[in-house]
């Protein structure tokens, strides 16, 4: 269909939004972004983005062939805890190499295009719910005021307010995994940059440089029984994250010995979405397929829903067979990265003698484990 002057609201202004407003302006829709926090803002430093997701990113016009701000991973390195022992090296997908940015860079790079494009972005617009009729749907802030669109697409998030419109209410359910994220000023600008995965017992460490490898990103996830509330972030101590991770050596002790700032999020899930869609309302990223970080492709999916939504379009005759083309063609694959996600907790985390059985396997197989993703980085939603 033409959606050349029909009016689409967007609400929520993180990667998955903003590319999808974004992909929606391109084809000549007049698209709001409705954006609750006041202004851009860092929320966790470091992104993977692997070639699935940069294919979006490139086809949308954001980065170029050689993406700028963001640095070229040469592969990942894993490691045992204890003195950060070199269990294996994988080399980048065959797929095409993944690319390290800083979350704010990257945001910074969406919202700027999406601006020279002409979409609306309103910031301090906090959605408190939608209504969907016949013709059009309802998007209300919380101060009371009242938008009207086309359409209406959710993507405000793991914990999405809209999210219940379509699939009433969900108890998110605790992971028993607390992320700690942090950044350190770092300089070793010699080395080839590579991610770094260290496993231990109940937890690991993932660290890899950033912005022309002035910052080193690390994010420490340990299983944890101790947390109550749902909640992305919160202050953490330094100290405390240290005592943590006491006995983890080699590298990971240097960085965290660095470490004079950290946040803390407790990670709760709610399952891929029953239903995405009602025929004026859709959901997207996050919203639709909260994942564990563990395949570090939540941010990667989005991308792809936002030119998958946009392809729907192009290829359906209306609004409502748009959104059902686009269901269908996102929920198998979204559902197969979010378990995937899921089975790493585990693979990670290994204790006692099954830690060294797999500490073996990996040893054997080393650099052919990256093959066993390839699904993952081949994919071409811009085919
Ligand atoms: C520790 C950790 C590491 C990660 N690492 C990676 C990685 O390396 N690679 C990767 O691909 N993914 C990674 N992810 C996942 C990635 O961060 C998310 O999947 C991604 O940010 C989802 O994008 P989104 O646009 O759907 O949602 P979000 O990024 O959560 O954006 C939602 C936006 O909506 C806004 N909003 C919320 N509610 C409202 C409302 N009511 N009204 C208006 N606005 C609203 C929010 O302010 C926010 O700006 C990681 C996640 C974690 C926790």
């Amino acid at each position: 269909m033409d959606i050349n002057g029909l009016t689409f609201c967007v609400i929520g202004g993180g990667i998955g939004g903003l590319a999808a407003a974004l992909a929606l302006r391109q084809c000549g829709a007049q698209v709001t972004v409705l954006e609750q926090a006041a202004e851009l803002t860092e929320v966790g430093a470091g992104l993977q983005i692997s070639a699935n997701g940069l294919r979006v990113l490139r086809a949308l016009g954001v980065v170029d062939e050689d993406p700028a701000m963001a640095q070229r991973s040469y592969g990942t390195i894993l490691r045992d805890y204890r003195k950060g022992r070199v269990i294996s090296r994988m080399p980048p997908p065959q797929a095409g190499p993944t690319y390290y940015y800083h979350r704010a860079d990257l945001l910074g790079l969406l919202h700027e295009a999406a601006q020279r494009a002409g979409v609306d972005i309103r910031q301090n617009a906090r959605v408190a719910e939608v209504h969907t009729h016949p013709t059009e749907a309802e998007i209300v802030l919380q101060t009371g005021e009242s938008l009207r669109a086309d359409c209406a697409i959710a993507a405000d998030g793991g914990r999405s307010v809209i999210r219940p419109a379509l699939n009433g209410d969900e108890t998110p359910a605790f992971t028993h995994q607390i992320a700690w994220r942090a950044t350190i000023p770092w300089s070793q600008r010699d080395q080839k940059p590579c991610a770094s995965l260290t496993m231990g017992p109940g937890r690991h460490v993932v660290t890899y440089p950033l912005r022309d490898q002035r910052l080193m990103n690390i994010v420490a996830i340990e299983e944890r029984s101790d947390w109550q509330e749902e909640g992305w972030r919160r202050e953490g101590d330094p100290t405390d994250l240290r005592a943590r991770f006491a006995d983890f050596g080699g590298p990971v002790r240097d960085y965290l010995a660095k470490v004079d700032q950290a946040h803390l999020w407790a990670l709760f899930l709610r399952p891929v979405a029953q239903n995405w869609q009602n025929g004026r309302l859709a959901l997207l990223g996050d919203a639709a397929h909260p994942t564990l970080p563990f395949m570090a492709q939540g941010a990667c999916l989005a991308l792809e829903d936002a030119w998958v939504l946009r392809r729907a379009f192009f290829e359906q005759p209306g609004i409502a067979s748009a959104l059902a083309a686009y269901e269908a063609a996102r929920r198998p694959r979204a559902s197969r990265v979010v378990a995937a996600a899921g089975s790493n907790a585990r693979n990670f985390h290994l204790r006692g003698p099954m830690r060294l059985a797999a500490q073996a396997a990996l040893m054997a197989v080393g650099s052919r484990l990256a093959r066993k993703y390839e699904w993952i980085y081949s994919y071409d939603p811009t085919a």
